[in-house]
């Protein structure tokens, strides 16, 4: 039986009807290059004052922490396991990623590591919702006001998620987005968003990403160009009014899997108060190069994520770090493996992944 790691391919034919009648409405109007409706969609669904489309989420990174005038010399405080775009955001603004660890039962950035983090320089934090689960916001959000620091969420991977009933990308002083294809709202290309109740941020990143202009050639500073293109913005509208049933089903695979697991290897978990959407699944072995060759054998597709933390990744090498500092990232990094996780997803699949990760996890 194959099994796919995303299947974008069912996902589309699940929709294909309204999708191809959106995609040829944007062909139709030729409105190509913006997606002021699926902006509002969006702002809607999270219940945030704005949403302004970007090129991509790394876009939505970077220009978040430039427009916030975060750059050289400052720091950001930025969780060791996630991937790169993270810690990339802060460093092309310029200012410097400042690595802490991550909590061993949720992987998510460890609220009683931060402070040890935080020096004068420190003007941060940015909160990555990994996999899907939250991030503890409340401590988090705690200690930020306590040092007076800008909390920067990143969601790329944590559409529709929600801490105590709060949407994720509603607790700091702004959310990035990503709608690369394979995320849980994901784009026929790329895509990113930044979503804020700052009025003022979210014209100055909306004109970033656009010349430095919101008036046609007057060019308040140099700017670049990121933007959320038309057909972009209509394929997202269609698939927003997917999302929450499609994290309900994620929601039950990964009950199915951590029922079928639970006995054979580290399972993950959901936190209190926390609706996990299960962007990935993510178990840890002990004998994990043996237990993916047999997945990819048997058609069950997996990954790591992340196979490298960051503080150890050379393009961070300048940074001095070691992995002793990061117990956590770096003593689980090798064990990770990340099973097929979609909406699709069979009953039938799920229990044959589970039956194949039995027969060979130690
Ligand atoms: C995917 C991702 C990004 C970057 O998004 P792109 O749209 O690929 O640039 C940022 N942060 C995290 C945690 C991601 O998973």
């Amino acid at each position: 039986m194959k099994v796919n790691f995303v299947d974008l391919r069912a996902q589309y034919l699940s929709i294909k009807p309204e999708m191809d009648a959106a995609i040829a409405g944007i062909l139709e109007s030729c409105a190509f290059v913006n997606s002021k409706s699926f902006e509002k969609d969006f702002a809607e669904y999270l219940g945030v004052k704005n949403v302004v489309g970007v090129g991509n989420g790394t876009d939505a990174i970077c220009m978040a922490v430039h427009c916030l005038g975060i750059g050289p010399g400052d720091e950001v405080i930025c969780p060791a396991n996630t991937f790169i775009a993270t810690a990339e955001g802060i460093g092309w603004a310029g200012a410097t990623p400042v690595f802490v660890d991550c909590d061993p039962l949720y992987y998510n950035l460890d609220p009683a590591k931060i402070e040890a983090a935080i020096t004068p320089r420190t003007r941060a934090i940015t909160a990555v919702h990994l996999y899907g689960q939250p991030a503890d916001m409340e401590p988090i959000m705690k200690i930020a006001k306590e040092h007076k620091l800008i909390v920067i969420e990143d969601c790329a991977q944590s559409h529709g998620a929600t801490y105590n009933g709060k949407k994720c990308g509603t607790f700091g002083d702004v959310a990035c987005f990503s709608f690369y294809p394979g995320k849980n709202l994901g784009a026929y290309g790329d895509g990113g968003a930044v979503a804020t109740n700052n009025d003022e941020l979210a014209t100055q990143i909306r004109k970033l990403g656009d010349h430095g202009s919101n008036v046609k050639y007057r060019h308040d500073f140099e700017g670049i160009n990121s933007r959320l293109d038309g057909i972009q913005g209509a394929v997202l509208s269609v698939k927003l009014k997917h999302l929450d049933t499609w994290s309900d089903r994620r929601i039950a695979v990964a009950a199915r899997y951590g029922a079928g697991l639970k006995d054979v290897c580290k399972v993950p978990t959901t936190a209190p108060g926390r609706r996990h959407v299960w962007h990935l699944y993510v178990i840890q072995v002990n004998n994990r190069d043996e237990v993916m060759k047999h997945l990819n054998d048997q058609g069950i597709g997996c990954g790591i994520h992340y196979p490298v933390p960051l503080p150890v990744t050379p393009a961070y090498a300048h940074l001095g770090y070691g992995a002793e500092q990061f117990p956590v990232a770096c003593g689980t990094a090798d064990k990770l493996v990340s099973l097929p996780m979609h909406a699709d997803l069979t009953d039938e699949q799920v229990d044959f992944v589970i039956a194949e990760v039995k027969k060979v996890a130690k």
